[in-house]
């Protein structure tokens, strides 16, 4: 019998966590924050300690596990997460501990998760770094393997549990990029292996099951950054503001300012995490890549080298969304020694997440720079996630038996289900559709 439990990740893009049950044994794959109620609850609370677990699942910032752990919590064998976002692993530090069964994930996610227990103060966890490419025997009965796969964090896996019964493949969140700028193209022979051996149902991360055509690889946007700078004028001084957590993007933008004759500065809390797991894992080299100023003081000393010499630099900050608190949002209310002007541009290598406060914050700023006269170029960016006809041939590549879409509720799921009976699947009787606290079982 094979049971799978969505607890997060089904309904609404984030607090992803799905509980896999074959046979009385289960494995839980992610662990994620809601990050639109993070934000709230952030607000609300200026710092988030273990205690506040039970108040983060009643405010629906984490995935509420309690009846499952009364009744399941002995038979979990493991947590296998995926990617090092914080939607998919940010609950570990409150939830995970108590299963007391090791945590599986690759190197740099697990680099990420331990600044998270650094931060919340968890020492209670056995983390196991599983690399992809590998397999680890859970027990006589379940095996757990990590395929690699591209996404926009290094890093990425697709979760594999080898079953009696066949494959379970959970693939969230991912999109096919044979040309990545960082790290392998996905590992299509291992996954037509595995389509050989049988996959019993694939678990399918849909965010943009809805955009027509292929995901373009980041080797594009690698492009298009250069254009984009190279035609930015050269007194003009390049702030670029990307998500922290995108090694490969903030890598590109570091090689090609330096190829076009410009110093690079990185301002940021959440870059120097990401950064910082990527140079302890030799993702990228510490000697290649500025150091990263987190401190008001030590970027106001920085930002009069920037001043003092219009257009020799260009600046890699957090802020995209507009978010409160980042460094975009501190310089545009004049909080730094900087003032932003027609001889500043702002490049936005990132797009808004539609959430109704980022939109309203990104909108905020984008008043803010236009009354500013400041340069602006928007959405120099392609997505981490799959399209369309990448959707087609993974069913087409893996063959599952059961076809189960996740992210982004019924809008997104009901696409993908229609798109896979395109390719023969049937709802209810192998494609599916899963909500948040809904579960599935196959006798
Ligand atoms: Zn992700």
């Amino acid at each position: 019998m094979i049971k799978i439990k969505a607890f997060g990740g089904y309904s609404k893009i984030g607090k992803s966590m799905t509980a896999i049950e074959v046979d009385n044994e289960i494995v839980i794959t992610d662990m994620g924050a809601d990050i639109e109620k993070l934000v709230d609850f952030e607000e609300d609370k200026n710092y988030i300690s273990l205690h506040d677990a039970e108040a983060l699942i009643d405010n629906g910032v984490i995935p509420n596990d309690r009846d499952f752990f009364e009744e399941n919590g002995k038979k979990v064998k493991a947590i296998a997460l995926t990617h090092g976002h914080l939607d998919h692993i940010w609950a570990v530090p409150f939830l995970a501990a108590k299963y007391k069964c090791p945590i599986f994930a690759t190197p740099f996610t697990i680099k990420v998760i331990e600044h998270l227990m650094k931060n919340f103060k968890q020492k209670n966890l056995r983390l196991i770094n599983l690399n992809t490419g590998s397999k680890y025997k859970l027990s006589e009965h379940l095996t757990l393997e990590f395929v690699n796969i591209t996404h926009s964090i290094p890093n990425s896996a697709i979760s594999v549990l080898h079953t009696k019964y066949g494959a379970i493949v959970y693939a969230n969140d991912w999109k096919l990029d044979d040309t990545p700028t960082l790290g392998k193209k996905p590992d299509y022979e291992r996954l037509e292996q595995i389509s050989k051996e049988g996959v019993h149902s694939l678990i399918l991360d849909s965010t943009n099951v809805d955009q027509d055509g292929y995901t373009f690889s980041e080797s594009i946007v690698r492009t298009m950054l250069e254009d984009v700078i190279k035609k930015t004028l050269d007194n003009k001084t390049i702030f670029i503001t990307t998500f922290s957590s995108h090694i490969a993007r903030i890598k590109n933008i570091v090689e090609i300012s330096r190829k076009l004759n410009r110093q690079v500065m990185i301002f940021g809390r959440s870059m120097s995490m990401y950064i910082k797991a990527a140079i302890d894992t030799k993702t990228i080299e510490k000697a290649k890549f500025p150091d990263i100023a987190m401190r008001k003081e030590q970027i106001n000393n920085l930002l009069k080298y920037v001043r003092d010499r219009p257009g020799k630099y260009v600046v890699i900050c957090t802020g995209h969304q507009g978010e409160k608190g980042a460094f975009l949002d501190k310089l545009v209310t004049g909080q730094y020694d900087y003032k932003l002007g027609e001889d500043d541009a702002v490049i936005f290598s990132s797009r808004v997440i539609p959430t109704p406060l980022n939109t309203a914050n990104r909108s905020m700023l984008q008043k803010a720079l236009d009354d500013l006269n400041v340069n602006v170029a928007d959405n120099v960016h392609v997505s981490g996630h799959a399209s369309k006809n990448e959707h087609k041939l993974m069913l087409k590549m893996l063959r599952p038996k059961h076809y189960i879409p996740s992210h982004g509720g019924m809008e997104k799921i009901s696409v993908g289900i229609e798109l896979a009976k395109e390719l023969g699947y049937e709802l209810n009787k192998t494609s599916h559709i899963l909500l948040d606290g809904q579960e599935l079982i196959f006798e």
